[in-house]
């Protein structure tokens, strides 16, 4: 391992430590994952971009495995187990994580996830 690849690996470690956001540094992250909202949308836009380029291909691969799921009680989105009684058709993480994720940044553009907290409560 040369030196580069230990100082990210540091860098990784100390900001995840921190609640930080591991790619940017300056966001909290969001719980349960080791980025902040915006460099997850980010992933989401480079997501959006793949899917841009083949669609056909990912709609039928998509279509398929979520009606497996949905077959199975499952999430369609991340395809986690669901609990018996889930009123919701995704589950609860994915409920949450579309609100930090996609909702947040649309509507507090510039704004950093600890006002975006701070002007919903
Ligand atoms: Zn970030
Ligand atoms: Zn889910």
């Amino acid at each position: 391992m040369n030196n580069k690849k230990i100082y990210q690996k540091n860098v990784y470690y100390t900001r995840k430590n921190k609640g930080l956001c591991v790619r940017c540094g300056k966001n909290k992250a969001v719980p349960n994952r080791t980025e902040c909202p915006y460099c997850s949308y980010k992933d989401l836009a480079k997501r959006r971009k793949r899917y841009k380029h083949n669609p056909q291909k990912t709609i039928i691969k998509m279509q398929k495995q979520r009606k497996l799921w949905k077959e199975n009680n499952r999430c369609p989105t991340c395809g986690k187990q669901k609990p018996e009684d889930c009123p919701t058709i995704k589950c609860q993480n994915c409920i949450q994580n579309l609100t930090t994720k996609i909702i947040y940044p649309l509507f507090y553009p510039g704004g950093s996830y600890e006002t975006f907290n701070t002007r919903s409560t």
